[in-house]
């Protein structure tokens, strides 16, 4: 198609200079003829008399016939010359108008490609003038937009790490391919691949680790899928997913050689690692036509194969049964935060130095219109396999400072905890969001305590420390939750800008029978101490643990020993009547 739109030859610059120059000419030239035949016609009426008339007018008169035959002869020499001039200057303007307004039309050409997108035109004027200068920048300014949309493209479309395209770009090309399947009647199949023990390596080995083995898995995955219309991508973490133009069978047997290369020892700068994967397989036309659809329905074979230990399982009409009620669990859980079928409840911390409720951790609950209330297991691990986590997190925090602010009202205060996963560090900007809420319910940050489990921080510990501590310094507390159950050390601990450890409810239970976990407990909260962190032990449900924990010099106390989580109103009514106060505002 021609971008180019023309232009009316008249409008154009090499017209106009044409056009100008021989008008000039010609008007010079009918200028001489007009002041001759002026003259001429002056001498003929009206100088013969006068010249006649007067004194020694006979030799004046013959001069002046002279003058006015040569003048004759030069009207005519004019008008022979301009005529001949005329024709000549209309060629010469042209041709030189044609050497100034071509380089124009060149550039304006080109500048008309890069305006449309098109840098790929070369600019050949070879000139060293004012155009040759001008056409040297719009070149260069033209390779240069089109190196930083490459780069920009690149960004958008493509996994810095592992330079596979990214779920962005897989998307795209599952729409086209399942456009195109569906008009020859294709086959396609769509697989997703997880790494079993991938979160190990990076907790282990270190981050620099887990890259290497992330690019070791892409150049494997990439020597499987050879065919050109296959496309293999990486969705993010340690997910991987691929495109290929094969049926169920053909599926089957692509699984099995991923399989058997991704199990083959990696060698990481000498350390050697193994590792194993899982693989979900949705097939179109089988599972369904929709793109969508089939990303999701490969998702949850995945997780059917990483449960069941297969290696690699098909979406089936048994998965579409069981994983239908996920689907739907989760346009569910959509609408419970819509229909605010939400609630907080909280669960008091004791303190035992004072001996108030000076603490409590906010639960969520979902009661559910038909199914009542549902405790948060059952779609907590659901909602953070799926990344609906960040919405319910955002409606937790409201919430709770919505409530915190009713409290103060009250003249309760009362600090609370609540209780954010790892992926809810990555919300974007989720510092300042935080930031935002507090200043919009008008509550300050000492109010707030993030309860992070040691897995959530150390899934990305480098990024997590950089957003934990920016929580920090807006004067938020921390809280290691369920410490002792996740890779510990003592050398991250160190460097996490926390103030509390919460030992796990699992240590706590049989402290009291069980001398191992009664010397977990001892020395953890020994250590706590002297990292000058305060220590809440969780899931206290009996006097013994209690005053066992109040021996070691324990905190805070959590547990239904004390209080199981209750609504707000329950718990307010619950310390009136309990022994111990809450604390009122200064
Ligand atoms: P968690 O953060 O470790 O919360 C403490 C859990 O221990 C709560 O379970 C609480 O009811 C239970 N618990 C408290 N005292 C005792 C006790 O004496 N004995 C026993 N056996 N259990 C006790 P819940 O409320 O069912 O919550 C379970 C988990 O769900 C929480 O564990 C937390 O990981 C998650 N969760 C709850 N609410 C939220 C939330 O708002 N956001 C997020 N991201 N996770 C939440
Ligand atoms: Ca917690
Ligand atoms: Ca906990």
């Amino acid at each position: 198609m021609d971008i180019i739109k023309k232009t009316w030859y008249f409008r154009t610059v090499r017209a106009r200079i044409t056009f100008s120059f021989a008008v000039l000419l010609l008007m010079v030239h009918l200028l001489a003829l007009l002041i001759m035949d002026t003259v001429l016609s002056y001498s003929n009426e009206v100088l013969p008399l006068n010249v006649e008339s007067s004194l020694g007018g006979e030799w004046l008169n013959k001069s002046f016939q002279e003058f006015l035959k040569s003048l004759s002869h030069w009207h005519n020499l004019v008008l022979i010359f301009g005529s001949i001039s005329f024709t000549c200057a209309l060629f010469v303007s042209a041709w030189i108008a044609k050497g100034v307004a071509q380089p124009i039309r060149v550039l304006v050409d080109y500048a008309k490609s890069i305006q449309y997108g098109d840098y790929s035109k070369q600019l050949t004027l070879n000139r060293g003038d004012e155009m040759g200068q001008l056409g040297d920048v719009l070149q260069t300014m033209s390779d240069s937009i089109a190196k930083r949309e490459s780069k920009l493209n690149e960004l958008v479309n493509y996994d810095a790490l592992t330079g596979l395209p990214n779920r962005n770009l897989f998307q795209d090309r599952l729409d086209q391919a399942i456009k195109v399947a569906k008009r020859g009647g294709y086959p396609m199949a769509v697989m997703i691949m997880d790494l079993n023990r991938f979160k190990e390596v990076n907790d282990i080995l270190g981050h620099s680790y887990g890259d290497l083995l992330l690019k070791e898995v892409a150049k494997r995955l990439q020597t499987i899928v050879l065919r050109e219309y296959d496309t293999v991508a990486r969705l993010g973490g340690d997910e991987f997913v691929l495109l290929l133009a094969t049926n169920m069978e053909g599926a089957k047997i692509v699984a099995n050689k991923l399989l058997s290369v991704i199990d083959q020892s990696i060698e990481l700068q000498g350390q050697e690692v193994i590792v194993t994967a899982s693989i979900g397989i949705s097939c179109f036309p089988e599972h369904t036509a929709k793109p969508k659809e089939l990303l999701q329905y490969a998702e949850l074979a995945m997780y059917s194969a990483k449960n069941s230990h297969t290696g690699f399982a098909l979406f089936d009409s048994v998965h579409n049964a069981q994983d239908q009620q996920y689907l739907s669990l989760l346009a569910e859980l959509r609408r419970a935060v819509l229909n605010n079928e939400l609630v907080l409840y909280y669960q008091p911390k004791l303190e035992l130095s004072t001996g108030k409720i000076s603490h409590a951790e906010a639960l969520v609950r979902w009661i559910h219109p038909e199914r009542g209330l549902v405790p948060p297991m059952e779609f907590i691990p659901f909602a953070e396999n799926t990344g609906f986590i960040r919405t319910i997190t955002l409606w937790v925090i409201e919430r709770s400072l919505r409530q915190q602010k009713e409290l103060q009202a009250a003249g309760v205060a009362l600090i609370v905890s609540i209780n954010i996963s790892a992926q809810d560090l990555f919300i974007p900007k989720f510092p300042t969001l935080f930031a935002e809420l507090l200043e919009k319910y008008d509550i300050a940050a000492e109010y707030l305590v993030l309860e992070i489990t040691e897995s959530a921080i150390m899934s990305d510990l480098q990024s997590a420390l950089g957003i934990l501590n920016e929580i920090y310094d807006m004067g938020l507390r921390l809280s290691i939750d369920d410490f002792g159950t996740g890779y510990s050390s003592l050398a991250y601990l160190k460097k996490l800008p926390v103030s509390e450890l919460k030992i796990d409810r699992s240590f706590i239970k049989n402290m009291e029978t069980d001398r191992d976990d009664n010397m977990i407990v001892h020395s953890t909260i020994d250590l706590a101490h002297n990292m000058g962190l305060k220590v809440v032990a969780e899931g206290v449900e009996n006097a013994a643990t209690w005053s066992g924990l109040e021996e070691l010099g324990c905190d805070f106390l959590q547990g239904y020993a004390i209080s199981p989580p209750v609504p707000l109103p329950t718990f307010l009514n619950w310390v009136k009547e309990s022994p111990w106060q809450l604390n009122q505002v200064a």
